[in-house]
Formats: structure tokens, C-alpha cells, sequence
């Protein structure tokens, strides 16, 4: 059964930058439209978080902060351009953490559930970066890590989650990230001998892309996924951005649906039985919705092609087919 955590004020939350608020806006709006009418799924209201559960991810001293900025009148920014601050942003700040905090409660009953408006993998303890004002998919793995499951995280984006990568270095759990990377794309880290520390040695993949890739890289990097049944994790988390459709604002990856489709239907088969909670992450084009509905049409089993498959130059796929084998041959 595939559960959506949903609430009607999600229509009106963004954090991202004005320039993009509205593009951002629309696409959790066409979103439900879209998944009420492909999709069969059960709706599940979230619970407001609380300002303890905040303590657990961030510092006293930036929820306070976060606190403040909501009662000013206008927009601004949290840093140095990107996340934005509006007035009444601590209720959704809560609203959004609390999506998390019911995923993890009724993923005791639902093996499939999906927070559309989440996946804010770039905030860190002390900060909010790149839209993301808090971390909630640190919380989720965190929580989970202190129940004693243990966890995979697939984080997909353009971008590199590296807040999230941060808070989970140290940790048991075994993290792969798939991202666009030149050295200067946003947010710039990620780097392939970052393999983790402590309990994490070892568990910290970093799968860079070239920009401009296509489906047909993408699909030799989700060969990194094959690692995962041998980890056994009783929790998948997926980060599943859509930043990098062709169409994007945020120009990168020249992917299609296809490929969050292709993430969707191979995630189903390793997941054997492991419980899948699964994030929006960015996304910031005209495809963005559609492209959240086929990954999880491919969550469920279903193939979907709605755009022909996009392919990149012979480098390119060498470069990241190199790149998964070295990890598959478990360098360190
Ligand atoms: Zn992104």
C-alpha cells in the first residue's frame, strides 16, 4: 500500500528563492492533482511537530532564530540568498518536520509512504542553505536510527545533500548520493573519497554525474543501488528530487520522467522488505509534478514513459560506469 502525507496548506509552503516561489508552489499543487488521479493511495494528514523535535536536528540558538524571522512583517533571507523567511514560517516549519514524524508512525502499518513536500537535505545544525531551512530527512534517519531500524538513504537530486551527508557521517547508516557535479555546481561538495567516519566508515557513497548527463547515465549510475540488499535495511529512504529534468529551472542533468520512473521501479526490487519512505526534494520546472508521479508509479511497479529517453556522449557514460564499478569493487 503506497500512503501520500498530505496536507492543503502544502499548496502554499515554499521556502526557495522569490524567483522560483510560485514555480515551486505549483508543482505540490499538480502534484496531488495529478497523483489523485494516476495513483492509488491512501491520504495520510501530518501531525505538527514541536520545537523539541526541532532540538534533535538543529541548535537552540537557530530555532530561536527561525522563531524571530517569522514574526517580521516581509520576506528576507535566512542566508546569503537563497532560503527565504516569510511571516508565519515557524507553523509550516513545524508542519513539514511533523509530515516526517507521522511518516515514521504509520510506516508501522503502510510499507510505502511519500512526503511530496520534503527532502531539505541541504540544511545543517547551525544553518539553513539552498531552500532548506530544516533538515527533516536527517530527523527521519535519526529517529529511526534511535529505534534501533536500520537504514538506507537514496539521495537523489541535482544537487548534493550535503547536510545531510554532515549529520550522518559518523553514523551505521548507508547513504548514497547522486547528484550533478563540476566542482562549482551547487552546492559544490560531494567528493567520491568522502567515504564516512567512525560507524559510518565505508557507508558514504558519493555518485557524481557530469552536467548535461541523460537518462542513459542515470541509469548506469543506479547501478549503485545493488549494494543495498546486502546492507539488509528494514528502512529505505529516498530523497527523490526531480531537479534534474531537461526542463528544470535549475538546468543540470537533461534527464526525463523516465529516469524517476526507472528510480521508482528499482528501488520496489531491492527493497525486498524493507518499509520505503520517500521525499519530494527539489524540483523547479514544467515536468516537476509529472515526474514525481511516475517515480512513484514505478514504486509500485508500473513502467512509464512519457517523454523519449534522453542520451549523452560515450565520455560520460564511461565516466560514471567507471565510477560505480570502483564502488561495487568496494574501494574505501
Ligand atoms: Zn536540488
Amino acid at each position: 500500500m503506497l500512503g501520500i502525507v498530505w496536507d492543503e496548506k502544502f499548496k502554499e509552503i515554499s521556502f526557495s528563492h522569490p524567483m522560483i516561489r510560485d514555480i515551486s508552489k505549483e508543482r505540490i499543487r499538480r502534484f496531488i492533482e495529478i497523483a489523485r488521479r494516476k495513483l492509488h493511495f491512501v491520504e495520510i494528514k501530518p501531525e505538527k511537530a514541536t520545537v523539541y523535535d526541532l532540538l534533535k536536528i538543529h541548535d537552540e540558538k537557530y530555532i530561536k532564530k527561525l522563531e524571530e524571522v517569522s514574526k517580521i512583517p516581509y520576506i528576507g533571507f535566512l542566508d546569503s540568498g537563497d532560503t527565504i523567511h516569510y511571516p508565519g514560517m515557524f507553523d509550516d516549519i513545524l508542519l513539514v518536520l511533523g509530515a516526517s514524524i507521522t511518516a515514521i508512525k504509520y510506516s508501522k502499518f503502510i510499507e510505502k509512504i511519500f512526503i511530496p513536500l520534503g527532502g531539505f537535505h541541504h540544511a545543517l545544525r547551525e544553518k539553513a542553505m539552498g531552500f532548506c531551512p530544516i533538515n527533516d530527512v536527517a530527523f527521519s534517519a535519526l529517529t529511526l536510527l534511535e529505534k534501533g531500524e536500520r537504514i538506507a538513504i537514496i539521495d537523489i537530486d541535482a544537487h548534493h545533500g550535503n547536510g545531510l551527508q554532515e549529520y550522518l557521517y559518523d553514523k551505521p547508516i548507508l547513504k548514497i548520493n547522486i547528484f550533478a557535479y563540476d566542482g562549482k555546481f551547487f552546492p559544490g561538495t560531494g567528493k567520491i573519497e568522502e567515504r564516512g567516519i567512525g560507524e559510518g566508515k565505508g557507508l558514504n557513497y558519493n555518485v557524481q554525474l557530469p552536467l548535461y548527463s541523460g537518462d542513459d547515465v542515470f541509469e548506469e549510475a543506479l547501478r549503485i543501488l545493488e549494494i543495498i540488499p546486502d546492507f539488509n535495511p528494514t528502512y529505505i529512504i529516498v530523497v527523490a528530487g526531480v531537479d534534474g529534468h531537461k526542463d528544470d529551472g535549475l538546468k543540470s542533468l537533461n534527464l526525463t520522467c523516465n529516469s524517476y520512473n526507472l528510480l521508482g521501479l528499482k528501488v520496489k526490487r531491492i527493497a525486498h522488505k524493507s518499509k520505503i519512505i520517500g521525499y519530494g526534494g527539489g524540483g523547479y520546472g514544467k515536468m516537476s509534478s509529472e515526474c514525481m508521479v511516475s517515480f512513484l508509479l514505478g514504486l509500485e511497479g508500473k513502467k512509464e514513459e512519457i517523454e523519449t529517453r534522453t542520451s549523452s556522449d560515450k565520455e560520460k557514460i564511461e565516466k560514471v560506469k567507471n565510477e560505480v564499478n570502483l564502488f561495487l569493487q568496494g574501494f574505501s
